[in-house]
C-alpha cells in the first residue's frame, strides 16, 4: 500500500482483498499539507487500517500544527493539536467483482473508499481537527494580551497608559478597600 503524496490518500485496494480482521499500519513522518479555510495544516502521525465485514475500519493519531489567531495578543501562532480519528470508511465497489454496493441504512456522514479503492482521510481528518480547535486559542500561557486603551501588543513592550488604567472588573474592589480603610482606626 502506498501513501499518495500531497494528500492523505491511501490506496487500499490489496486490503480490501484480505479477510476480516487484517490490519496495515503506517507511520508517517511525512509532512502533509491540508488547506482547511486558508489554514495550512501540517499533519504527521499513525495510521492503522483493519478490514471489517463491510469495509475498513480506521484509526489514525495524528499531529497537526493549524495557525491560529491569539485571543489575548491577536498574533498568529501555530497551534499543535492532536485528534484520534476512528471512522469504518465503506467501499462503493465490490473489490472482487466490480459491482456497485448497496449501502441500506447509509447515512450522509458516513466515509466511503472512492471507486478506485483510495481510501482519502483528508474530510475525516478536517473534520476532527475543526472539532479539536480550540475556541480562544492563546499563543502561549504568559501572554499579555493587548492593552484595551491604546492597543499596543502587551508582549512587545509595556505602553504609557497602563499605569493609570483599572480593569473595571476591578474597580468596584477597589473602592470597596477604599471604603473599609478608615474603619481600620
Ligand atoms: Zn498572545
Ligand atoms: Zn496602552
Amino acid at each position: 500500500m502506498k501513501v499518495v503524496r500531497g494528500g492523505m490518500l491511501f490506496n487500499v485496494s490489496q486490503l480490501l482483498k484480505e479477510p476480516t480482521g487484517f490490519a496495515r499500519a503506517y507511520t508517517d513522518d511525512e509532512v502533509r499539507p491540508l488547506n482547511e479555510a486558508g489554514h495550512e495544516v501540517r499533519i504527521v502521525g499513525e495510521v492503522q487500517m483493519l478490514r471489517t465485514d463491510k469495509g475498513i475500519w480506521v484509526e489514525a493519531k495524528l499531529i497537526g500544527g493549524m495557525t491560529c489567531s491569539c485571543s489575548l495578543c491577536l498574533m498568529e501562532f501555530d497551534q499543535p493539536i492532536e485528534v484520534h480519528i476512528q471512522e469504518e470508511f465503506l467501499p462503493q465497489v465490490d473489490i472482487n467483482t466490480g459491482a456497485r454496493v448497496n449501502h441500506a441504512g447509509e447515512q450522509d456522514e458516513d466515509f466511503y473508499i472512492s471507486r478506485n479503492h483510495i481510501l482519502d482521510l483528508t474530510d475525516a481528518a478536517r473534520q476532527y481537527f475543526d472539532i479539536n480547535a480550540p475556541m480562544r486559542p492563546v499563543c502561549t500561557e504568559q501572554c499579555k494580551g493587548i492593552c484595551l486603551v491604546c492597543g499596543v501588543n502587551r508582549n512587545e513592550g509595556e505602553c504609557a497608559c497602563q499605569e493609570n488604567q483599572i480593569d473595571p472588573r476591578w474597580s468596584a474592589l477597589v473602592g470597596l478597600t477604599a471604603a473599609r480603610t478608615p474603619d481600620a482606626n
